[in-house]
């Protein structure tokens, strides 16, 4: 590998000076991962549809082995692996064939804090008449509501919504109790686990989910690709075209894919716990520098890797300007055709107005240093007091 890529890859800065606190949105690729991406690409460049050859065999045995490594990571088993450019088009794929495999419409439910590419998928196809939804409640943490879930599915679903946690405020969902009482009601059930996979135990008995949604670019791997694992999947049941000529695997991404679910089924516990306390460091330094902090989200049950907080009266475009440049982190709510609007998720959790537009969102990661958290706290502590400082002043003006 170049000596600068590796470099770089080991020590995911922009320009060396910018400390990254923004592993929900993406992840940088870790060194190993980008080994086998490079390997799969300059040196096992066989089409893995052309066993044909050596090359092809090749290629065709890291397809496989990748598909193995994913199954793992949720106990599904590897013929069950289909692989995507992602979450998006893996929730689109898995809606659609619920569509296309159940009666119409489609009566799906959901948590109203369920990623964007979950509500507008469904919305949509609500529009198109192709389904009829209904929203499963959450309390002030973002915690599911179990008597809205209940009412949901005495009123009769096919399909459950719900993900493994949240990518603002890092809430933890109950998978395997939700899968169980929607299945006794008899609706099928899509996890979507992009942010949960590898940072906590799934514990999930096999066969429980229909659809499990993952993407390689939350876990260290590259962007543009991840999967749809799912029993009974079978694209062509969605358009009857699609499966008839079997695409040429993205091999380079998905040998990649397979290996960064390697590495977080091997050390995702370790670096959680490591996590976690760099985390509830930040957490304490912010809280001490931060007069009036409100920390969002389950502090009981939430990714270890997450902290969302609102500051009222330093509005967060405000801070991330101040921010900018030193310091990557975000508000955290999933942007509409660029523009950003209050957070979905904060409204569910029923937050007055001034902390909707205070909430900051900060995604630690595996390059994430102690050094990094104690320089975040006092750049973010003196960007809200500064905020603070001019917004009032400029009321009295
Ligand atoms: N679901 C969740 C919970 C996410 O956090 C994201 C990305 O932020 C997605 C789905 C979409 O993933 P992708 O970027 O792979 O399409």
């Amino acid at each position: 590998m170049n000596e600068r890529v590796a470099m770089q890859a080991a020590n995911p800065r922009i320009d060396g000076r910018s400390i990254y606190l923004d592993h929900h949105a993406t992840t940088p690729v870790d060194p190993r991962v980008l080994e086998v991406a490079i390997r799969m690409m300059v040196e096992e460049y066989g089409n893995a549809n052309g066993v044909e050859n050596i090359h092809g065999e090749h290629a065709a045995r890291a397809v496989a082995e990748a598909k193995e490594q994913i199954a793992r990571s949720v106990s599904a088993e590897p013929d069950d692996v289909h692989f995507t450019s992602g979450s998006t088009e893996a929730i689109q794929l898995a809606i659609s064939h619920a569509i296309a495999t159940h009666r119409s419409p489609l009566r799906v439910a959901m948590t109203r804090v369920e990623h964007k590419a979950v509500i507008d998928t469904v919305v949509k196809a609500e529009r198109m008449g192709l389904v009829e939804k209904s929203w499963i409640a959450v309390d002030d943490k973002a915690r599911l509501d179990w008597q809205s879930l209940e009412r949901v599915l005495d009123e009769g679903v096919d399909l459950v919504c719900v993900m493994a946690a949240n990518n603002e405020v890092g809430t933890i969902y109950p998978v395997q109790k939700i899968a169980h009482a929607a299945r006794e009601q008899g609706a099928g059930v899509l996890v979507d686990a992009t942010q949960a996979i590898g940072r906590m135990a799934l514990d999930l008995d096999e066969g429980i989910l229909d659809y499990v949604v993952l993407s390689a670019h939350k876990i260290y791997g590259p962007k543009g690709v991840g999967a749809l694992i799912s029993p009974g999947f079978d694209r062509s049941s969605i358009y009857g075209l699609q499966g008839a000529h079997h695409p040429t695997p993205n091999v380079a991404g998905i040998a990649a894919m397979g290996r960064a679910c390697e590495l977080m089924e091997l050390e995702g516990a370790k670096e959680s716990g490591r996590l976690a306390m760099l985390r509830d460091r930040l957490q304490e330094r912010l809280i001490a520098l931060v007069p009036d902090l409100t920390v969002n989200g389950d502090k009981a049950s939430r990714l270890p890797h997450n902290l969302h907080f609102s500051a009222a009266g330093a509005p967060n475009e405000v801070v991330l300007s101040r921010l900018r440049g030193k310091l990557s982190i975000s508000s955290g709510s999933a942007c509409n055709a660029g523009a950003q609007e209050p957070s979905h998720v904060l409204r569910a959790m029923g937050l007055p107005d001034a902390l909707l537009e205070s909430c900051l969102r900060i995604g630690l990661g595996r390059s994430t240093t102690l050094g990094d958290v104690e320089s975040a706290a006092i750049l973010i502590g003196d960007a809200i007091h500064d905020v603070r400082m001019n917004f009032s002043g400029a009321s009295h003006v």
